[in-house]
């Protein structure tokens, strides 16, 4: 965490080239990587420290999305992917396939996770064999492994795919933000896969609580770039010497109450979404608000900085247009109305949350 805490001018400072250029954050990576992240959340068993078992793990994980959300939205974004196909591996994969990922992370590798097929040419297993393609894969031509899905005879399973095999597509979509995550595509025709490469039973990537539940990471992430905003915020008012106008100050303690609102939420989000101690419904049901309850929050906090530093916050290439448009991008999240309306008809029928 200090090692972490210490490079966050740098994560800022280096933001503005990255984004750019549309280039991947490699030399903090490199960083990253001496200071442990990669084999962070890995039991100790596999020569990890815990982050994210139990309640002291899950507040440290909580507090490292947050931290490296306010360094950089498109570094936390790839660094969540990595922990995200780990965890996958760990719960569902034998322990033989735990072992070679624990390993690759040891040595250096950066996980993707790759589960979005294009709209015609998804990915498909036959045998051991692959075809077709990824859409909006993160860390495209700089990850060296990703956990894929694939379509096979028996149903959707998961696979570990080494990405030297894959082709990395030329980027047909500009995202307008997180731009530094390099989102491509990426094609497998061709491919053969090792014996235990594919793992889990059919249906196990849906499989709850841990579907829904793995969304309170994005969300602290978000919740770390809506701390970047609010001290910018003040920062840049403070710089121009306009703190003490009443309009100012009302709009500067919207902002304080949106970012402790996410901040409680998601303290609650983690501990159940690391400690699964409670039935899957009511963990689902939580941490779907709570991704909501986060993502309604940075709007409101957009649209607060907005008025409050004017055209200021519109300067093309200005650290506050850089992060409004990283923010406002990686807020857009799967299916949010299903996951508010299932959160819903959850606590029609059960009790509310304790
Ligand atoms: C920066 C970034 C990086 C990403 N990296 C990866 C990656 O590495 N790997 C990967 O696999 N994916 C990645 N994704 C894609 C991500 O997993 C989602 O596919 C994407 O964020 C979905 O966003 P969306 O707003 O289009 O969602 P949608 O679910 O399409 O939602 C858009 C709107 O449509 C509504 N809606 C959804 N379904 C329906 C429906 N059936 N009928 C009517 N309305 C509907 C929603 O409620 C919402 O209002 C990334 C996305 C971003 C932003």
């Amino acid at each position: 965490m200090d090692a972490v805490r210490a490079l966050l001018p740098e994560m800022q400072r280096e933001a503005a080239r990255l984004d750019a250029d549309a280039a991947f954050p490699a030399a903090m990576f490199a960083k990253l990587r001496a200071a442990g992240l990669l084999t962070a959340t890995l039991p100790a068993a596999l020569g990890g420290q815990g982050f994210g078992e139990g309640t002291e793990g899950a507040l440290a994980l909580l507090a490292l999305f947050q931290l490296l959300g306010e360094g950089s939205l498109p570094v936390a974004r790839l660094y969540e992917a990595h922990v995200n196909a780990l965890q996958l591996v760990l719960r569902y994969g034998p322990a033989s396939l735990a072992d070679s990922c624990a390993r690759d992370a040891a040595e250096g590798a950066l996980f993707a996770l790759w589960v979005t097929d294009p709209p015609a040419g998804g990915l498909v297993l036959d045998g051991q064999k692959l075809t077709g393609q990824k859409a909006f894969c993160s860390g495209a031509g700089a990850a060296t492994r990703a956990l894929v899905t694939v379509a096979a005879p028996e149903g959707t399973r998961m696979a570990i795919v080494n990405l030297d095999g894959a082709t990395i597509l030329p980027q047909k979509i500009k995202l307008a933000g997180m731009r530094a995550a390099v989102t491509g595509a990426a094609d497998f025709s061709g491919m053969t896969l090792p014996p235990d490469a594919v793992f889990g039973d059919v249906g196990d990537y849906l499989r709850e609580p841990v579907f829904s539940a793995g969304a309170w990471r994005s969300a602290a992430a978000a919740l770390g770039g809506l701390t970047a905003l609010v001290k910018l915020h003040r920062d840049t008012i403070l710089h121009r010497q306009r703190e003490r106008d009443p309009h100012q100050q009302a709009r500067f303690g919207q902002l304080v109450m949106q970012h402790e609102t996410a901040k409680l939420w998601m303290r609650n989000a983690a501990l159940r979404g690391c400690l699964e101690d409670d039935g899957n419904e009511a963990i689902t049901a939580y941490i779907n608000l709570a991704r909501l309850a986060v993502e309604e929050a940075c709007l409101t906090a957009l649209t607060l900085f907005q008025r409050g530093l004017g055209l200021q916050a519109f300067l093309a290439g200005g650290a506050p247009e850089r992060l409004m448009r990283d923010l406002a991008t990686y807020l857009r999240q799967p299916a949010p109305d299903e996951t508010l309306v299932k959160a819903a008809e959850h606590y029609f029928a059960a009790p509310l949350p304790r």
